[in-house]
């Protein structure tokens, strides 16, 4: 249902320890001169301290003046007077405040200059961690549990993993009447709702997309009869198309967290609201954007922000711009703007 891109942070972050070497000199006034710090005049024949081109009366006078100058730690602050460490364009004066600003690894907690960051921005890993199996339901990379399917879930997930279907089908309903009932996007025919392993998910989903993590489906299955009218001679006058019997099956992949499957349910429910109001919307990026976007409105029903953030910033072309042109629309026009872009994009009807 979604896809998770890596994409990795440059890897030259090196650091070089570096000395600034900076001493005042002591020369002789040759003519009249100022000090650069406090402004008094340095007489001729006087000593005086040059440092960086600029004169200064005092040894104390140029000490003050190149403290004032010192660079400073990028993020303590503090003055940097000997070796400091560079990344890029800032600088550290020492290895714990250039650590303390790498990015930390969402699984195992280390600050590293290399990794990969999820292209929705849901975790960092380390290079270690990367090596590490992606649980099936978040996509973080875990040293979680491993299912008798060989699919992966990590603690967190577990925690709250559904895999009895009676309780499954309860969530469905309570679902089904939220968005009904609280968003206005509800139908009136009955679904039936099946709670399924990945084989058999993938089974069913194949060629749907090609989208490799898919958690849920919904599929309508219209029985269609042609009926055909003759007149008296046997000639054929018309030909119709007549829908005998309508079927509509919500399947949800068991074992995933109950927010996420919940969330999971609005999608495919969206879809069933979308074949039952606005047929024959053929762009995948309309239909299942618009599924995004309920389970998006689903999901801030519940105040869940965190599954909220990963939908909005999924870069899949399908799922991903499909939701934010949805929900732009819909942020602008209203609902009642977006069902007349809904039945705008109706073909073969
Ligand atoms: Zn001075
Ligand atoms: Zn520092
Ligand atoms: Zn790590
Ligand atoms: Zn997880
Ligand atoms: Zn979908």
């Amino acid at each position: 249902m979604r896809r998770i891109k890596s994409i990795f942070f440059p890897t030259g972050r090196f650091y070089f320890p570096l000395l600034l070497l900076l001493f005042p000199f002591l020369l002789f006034a040759a003519g009249r001169m100022k000090c650069a710090w406090c402004g008094r005049k340095i007489a001729p024949g006087r000593a005086y301290y040059s440092l960086k081109n600029k004169n200064y009366c005092s040894r104390s006078c140029a000490d003050r003046s190149l403290e004032r100058s010192l660079p400073q730690c990028s993020v303590c602050g503090g003055k940097i007077r000997g070796a400091y460490l560079s990344s890029g364009d800032k600088i550290f004066c020492s290895r714990k405040c250039y650590e303390s600003q790498l990015p930390q690894c969402t699984v195992c907690g280390k600050r590293s200059a290399a990794g990969a960051l999820a292209a929705d921005n849901s975790f960092f890993a380390c290079p270690d961690c990367l090596k590490k199996p992606r649980c099936f339901a978040c996509q973080i990379p875990t040293d979680g549990r491993r299912l008798a399917d060989g699919r992966v879930i990590c603690p967190k997930c577990a925690e709250s993993a559904v895999s009895d279907e009676g309780e499954a089908r309860g969530c469905f309903q309570l679902v089904r009447n939220d968005l009904k009932h609280k968003l206005g996007i509800g139908t009136e025919h009955p679904i039936r709702f099946f709670l399924i392993d990945q084989e058999t998910l993938h089974r069913k989903s194949r060629g749907e997309s090609g989208v490799v993590t898919e958690q849920g489906l919904f599929e309508y299955l219209a029985e269609m009869k042609t009926v055909v009218k003759r007149n008296l001679l046997g000639r054929k006058i018309s030909e119709e198309e007549k829908k005998t019997s309508e079927r509509f099956h919500v399947y949800v992949l068991e074992g995933l967290p109950k927010e996420r499957m919940e969330y999971v349910m609005a999608h495919e429910l969206g879809h069933d609201w979308l074949v039952t109001y606005f047929p024959g919307i053929r762009d995948p990026a309309v239909r299942e954007g618009f599924a995004e976007y309920v389970g998006w409105l689903y999901n801030r029903l519940h105040g869940r922000d965190e599954l909220n953030r990963r939908i909005e910033s999924n870069t899949d072309p399908v799922y991903g711009q499909g939701f934010r042109m949805v929900k732009a629309i819909a942020d602008k026009e209203g609902f009642e703007g977006l069902k007349k872009f809904l039945d705008s994009r109706r073909t073969g009807r």
